[in-house]
This record gives C-alpha cells, structure tokens and sequence, in this order.
C-alpha cells in the first residue's frame, strides 16, 4: 500500500481540519485524489525532482507529487488553518515534505531546493499569473526551474499558448513561448473544484528550453511587446513610434511591414525587430 492510502479522504481532512474555504484566498480545492495524481504526472519525471509547490492548501496535489515519487516537496501555503493537513502528510511521507506559512510573493524558495527543480501549483489566478510572470523573466536564463504545471483560469491558460493571429495572442504568449515550450495539458470544469469556481480551468505545462528560440535582448523585447500590444488594434509603425523615430526603417528591416498589427506578427519577427532596434 502506498502512502497515499494510509492518509484520510480530503472530505475528511477538510471537516476535520475546519477547513471552510475562503474567496479572499482563491481556494477553489481540488479533493478527487484521482485528478490530483493525473495532475501531478503532468509535471514530468519527479523522481529525481524537488518539487515546489505553491498553494497546497488541503494537501490534494502535494499527495500527488508524494506518490508520484518526488524526491522532496516543498509547499508554500498562506493560509495558516491548512498547516495541520499538511502535517499529517509530512508524517506520511518521513523528510520528504517541508511546508512553509507564508505569502509565495515574498518567499525566495531557493535556499530549501536543490536542482533539478519542478514547479506545480493550483494558485489563485491573480498570484499564479503574477509568479508566471517572475518565473519567465529570471535575470539569467535558463531558469532555477525545469518546468512549470500551473493551474489557470481556461481563458488566461489560452493566452499562455496562443499563436498569432488568434484574439488571445498578446505579451504573455510571447514570454512565455520565447524561452518555453507551453501545453495546456488537462481541462477541467468548475466541478472539479470544491467551491466551484465561475469559469472553466485548464492546467498548462511550460518547459524550459536552454536557450531563447530567437535571440533578442530580454528588455527591448518587452518593451517592444509591451507597447505593440498595448495598442494592439493600431498598426504598428504608429503603436511603436515612441519607441524610435524611424521606426517603419526598423519595422522593414527586421521584414515586417509598417502597416501591420501586433496580433499578426510573429515571435521570430518581435525578436528580429528587438535585435534591429539594439543596433
Ligand atoms: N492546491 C490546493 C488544491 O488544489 O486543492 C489548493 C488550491 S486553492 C485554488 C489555492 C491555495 O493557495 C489556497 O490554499 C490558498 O490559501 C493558497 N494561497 C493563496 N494565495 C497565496 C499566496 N500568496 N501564497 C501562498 N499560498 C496562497
């Protein structure tokens, strides 16, 4: 019998525990074991892996990660009330669970990993969007991290993966496919979830590729990104004047025609235009 069936069912836990879910911490809790260890299998080969994992609240997913073999686990929780829980599955799973109290904003998980390091996380959309972020724009690449398993919002998980010429394409697709490989992986209805959320969620699985796709300097891409989309239904050599005077020379020399919008162009296109403008 593995660990995982020594533990209580999270129905359990949650009455046990008082574990009454609040709005103000996006808890949306996943309590169906099955789902949480397909999720956990998204997050690649643990084996080998420590796993970061934000959010673990009731501790469904991080049973998963357990079982699923990761080497060790460590899980950043902001609600004080989900501690007990947690505590139960360290003793389950002996010096394979630190848990720490705390906001995962303010909280450098560094010095409790050791490489190779995955992260995976069921988040409130507004802080795993915010993370994502962070998580993609590292000073040095490649990351501290190999992949990233992230529960999100269907729509913002759509704009993570999309491709040019779709609504959802904009600065977030761009980032997160520079220097990843993004998937979304697994779908879920707001009935999995315990209180159903509104909207449909979708879990996407980002690798780290070594090296960017295109070269380009990481700043001047985004700027570049940032007011293209900004004004995403101009044409471009007008959403990018600020950015120089001669803007449409540049726009032409790194093959993209002046009168386009940023929705059409591609990422190899964003990044020749940011390698043309650090000239
Ligand atoms: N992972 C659990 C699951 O799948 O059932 C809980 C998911 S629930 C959507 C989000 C969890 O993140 C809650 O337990 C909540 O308390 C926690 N949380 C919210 N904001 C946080 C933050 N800034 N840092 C760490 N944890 C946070």
């Amino acid at each position: 019998m593995s660990a995982i069936d020594t533990l209580p069912p999270l129905r359990e836990v949650i009455a046990t525990h008082q574990l009454s879910a609040r709005k103000s911490l996006g808890q949306n809790f996943l309590l169906d074991l099955n789902l949480t260890a397909k999720i956990a299998r998204q997050a690649g080969d643990l084996s080998d892996c420590d796993v970061l994992e934000i959010g673990p609240g009731p501790g469904g997913l991080t049973r998963g990660l357990l079982a699923e073999g990761a080497r060790r686990v460590l899980a950043i929780e902001k609600d004080p009330r989900c501690l007990p829980a947690l505590a139960e599955i360290a003793a389950a799973y002996p010096g394979r669970l630190k848990v720490i109290n705390g906001d995962a904003l303010e909280i450098d998980p560094l010095a409790y990993l050791t490489p190779p390091i995955r992260i995976a996380a069921n988040l409130p959309y507004n802080v795993g969007t915010e993370l994502l972020v962070r998580w993609l724009t590292p000073p040095d690449w490649p990351p501290f991290w190999q992949s990233l398993t992230l529960m999100f919002q269907r729509e913002v998980a759509e704009r993570i993966v999309a491709r040019p010429g779709s609504k959802a394409y904009g600065r977030l697709a761009i980032l997160a496919q520079w220097r990843a490989e993004a998937r979304i992986v697994l779908s879920l209805p707001p009935e999995a979830f315990t209180p159903p959320p509104k909207v449909s969620s979708a879990v996407v699985h980002l690798t780290a590729l070594p090296e960017p796709r295109f070269p380009a300097n990481a700043a001047i891409l985004s700027r570049v990104v940032a007011a293209a989309f900004n004004q995403r239904r101009k044409m471009l050599r007008a959403a990018l004047k600020g950015l120089a005077p001669d803007i449409e020379d540049h726009l032409t020399a790194a093959g993209i025609a002046p009168t386009e919008r940023a929705e059409q162009v591609s990422l190899e296109a964003f990044c020749a235009l940011a390698r043309q403008l650090e000239r």
